[in-house]
C-alpha cells in the first residue's frame, strides 16, 4: 500500500479534457452516469441523456455495441446540440469497438471519450491488434480514453499467468489478493501499452471496477500509489435501492477521503420503471455531504421520534427538498453560491432551534405538548413565528425571499 490513510492529498495531478469537462489536475470531482436505453433508439437515448444532464451528470456514457448503435451516435449528438445540451458523450466499447470505430467515423468523431475494457477487446492473438486499433482511433480523432478494467471480465491470460507465478512462491498470496493485483496490473499495463502506441499521458483515465467494497478500496489504493492518471471511481453491480447506495457510498467515501478519485459514477440498478437520474443525485449527495462539492442546497431534517405530533414535519421536509430541486436550475442561473445554502426542517424544540440557527434558514415545528407555532431562523436569528394551516406554503415563500436577498444576482456587476 502506498497511501497515507485519512489524508486528502492525491487527486491526480494530471488533467484530462473530456470535451469541455476537466478531469483530475485540481478540477472538481466530476459526476458521470450511463444510459440504459437501446442506443439505436436515437430519440429515447437522447431524451435520457438530456434527463441525466439536467439532473447534473457532467459526462454521460452510452453503450456502443452494434453497427446500429454506432450509427446512432452522431444523430444523438445533433439532437442534443439542438436542445442546447452540451454534455460530453462517452462510448462504451467491448469486443467489436475497433471495428465500429473504423466503420463509423461519425461515431468516432462525435464521442468525447472512448471507454475500453482491456479484458473485452478480443481473445488470444486478436487482443493486441484490436486494442491497438482502438488506441490508434483515439489518437487520430484526438480523444481521451478510459482504460476500464472490470473484475467480471478480467484478462484471463494475465490472471492465469499471475496465478501460476503465485503458486510457485514459497509464501503464496490468496487467490483474492492475486486477483486484486491482476486487476491493477491489467489497468496499468494497458495504459502503458496505450502510451507506447502514441496516446498522450494526459489522454488516459483509469478505472478498475469490482463489486466488493474491500476489493474496491484495496485496488484503488494500489492504483493511486502506482500512477498519476486520473481515476474514475465506481462500484460495479452495486445493486438496487438502499443496498446499492450504501455499498457505493461505503466504498467510494473511504477512497475520496484519502484523496483518491477524480470522477465518480454510482451504478444503481433502477427499479422497473424507476428514474435513471437517481444515480446522479446519489453521486452528487456523496460529494456534497463529504464537503467535496456543492450542487444544491442541503436540507437538514431530523429523523422524527415520539415527540413529533404528526407527519407535518416529514411532509414539510419532503416538500422543501422537492421545491429546492425544482427551483435549482433557475436559482443556479440567477444566484451566485446558492448551492451552498443549508435549510433545516426540525420536528420539535429539543434540537430544532439549535439546528435551525446553524443553517442558513431553518424552521422548528411543534412537537407533542408544544405550542402550535413554528419559529423560523434566518442566519441564526429568529425572524418570524408561523402558525396555522399554511405553515408549509409560508415557509417556502420565506426560502424564496431569503435566496433572492442573500445571494448576488449573476450578471449584476
Ligand atoms: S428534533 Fe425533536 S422531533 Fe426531531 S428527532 Fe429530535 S427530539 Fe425528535
Amino acid at each position: 500500500m502506498h497511501r497515507t490513510p485519512m489524508s486528502i492529498t492525491r487527486r491526480s495531478s494530471v488533467q484530462v479534457s473530456v470535451g469541455a469537462i476537466r478531469v483530475g489536475g485540481g478540477a472538481p470531482i466530476v459526476v458521470q452516469s450511463m444510459t440504459n436505453t437501446d442506443t439505436a433508439d436515437v430519440e429515447g437515448t437522447a431524451a435520457q441523456v438530456q434527463a441525466l444532464a439536467r439532473a447534473g451528470s457532467e459526462l454521460v456514457r452510452i453503450t456502443v455495441n452494434t453497427s446500429e448503435a454506432a450509427a446512432a451516435i452522431a444523430p444523438i449528438r445533433e439532437r442534443l446540440e439542438r436542445a442546447g445540451v452540451g454534455v460530453p458523450l462517452i462510448g462504451d466499447f467491448h469486443f467489436n469497438g475497433h471495428k465500429l470505430l473504423r466503420e463509423h467515423p461519425d461515431c468516432a468523431a462525435a464521442l468525447a471519450k472512448y471507454r475500453i475494457n482491456p479484458g473485452n477487446v478480443g481473445r488470444g492473438s486478436k487482443r493486441d491488434p484490436q486494442f491497438a486499433e482502438m488506441i490508434e482511433a483515439a489518437c487520430r480523432y484526438d480523444k481521451p480514453v478510459r482504460i476500464g478494467v472490470n473484475w467480471g471480465s478480467l484478462d484471463s491470460d494475465l490472471l492465469t499467468r499471475l496465478m501460476d507465478e503465485n503458486s510457485a512462491r514459497t509464501d503464496p498470496l490468496t487467490a483474492q489478493e492475486v486477483t486484486r493485483n491482476a486487476v491493477a496490473l491489467s489497468a496499468l499495463g494497458s495504459a502503458r501499452r496505450a502510451e507506447e502506441l502514441g496516446l498522450a499521458h494526459d489522454r488516459i483515465i483509469l478505472s478498475a471496477k469490482v463489486s466488493g467494497v474491500q476489493d474496491l478500496i484495496a485496488i484503488y489504493r494500489e492504483l493511486a500509489g502506482r500512477c498519476d492518471y486520473p481515476l474514475h471511481l465506481g462500484l460495479t453491480e452495486a445493486g438496487m435501492g438502499s443496498k446499492g447506495i450504501v455499498a457505493s457510498t461505503a466504498g467510494m467515501a473511504v477512497l475520496l477521503q484519502e484523496g483518491i478519485g477524480d470522477t465518480i459514477r454510482v451504478s444503481l440498478t433502477p427499479a422497473p420503471g424507476g428514474d435513471r437520474s437517481q444515480e446522479v443525485i446519489v453521486a452528487q449527495e456523496i460529494l456534497q455531504t463529504m464537503g467535496l462539492r456543492a450542487f444544491a442546497p442541503l436540507v437538514v431534517a431530523c429523523p422524527g421520534c415520539g415527540r413529533t405530533t404528526s407527519t407535518l414535519f416529514q411532509q414539510l421536509a419532503q416538500r422543501i427538498q422537492s421545491h429546492i430541486r425544482a427551483r435549482m436550475p433557475h436559482w443556479r442561473r440567477e444566484y451566485a453560491g446558492v448551492e451552498d445554502m443549508t435549510v433545516a426542517v426540525m420536528g420539535c424544540v429539543v434540537n430544532g432551534p439549535g439546528e435551525s440557527k446553524h443553517a442558513n434558514i431553518g424552521i422548528s415545528l411543534p412537537g407533542t405538548g408544544e405550542r402550535p407555532v413554528a419559529p423560523v431562523y434566518e442566519d441564526g436569528e429568529k425572524t418570524v413565528t408561523l402558525k396555522g394551516e399554511r405553515i408549509a406554503e409560508e415557509f417556502q415563500e420565506i426560502v424564496e425571499q431569503y435566496v433572492a436577498r442573500r445571494y448576488a444576482r449573476l450578471g449584476d456587476a
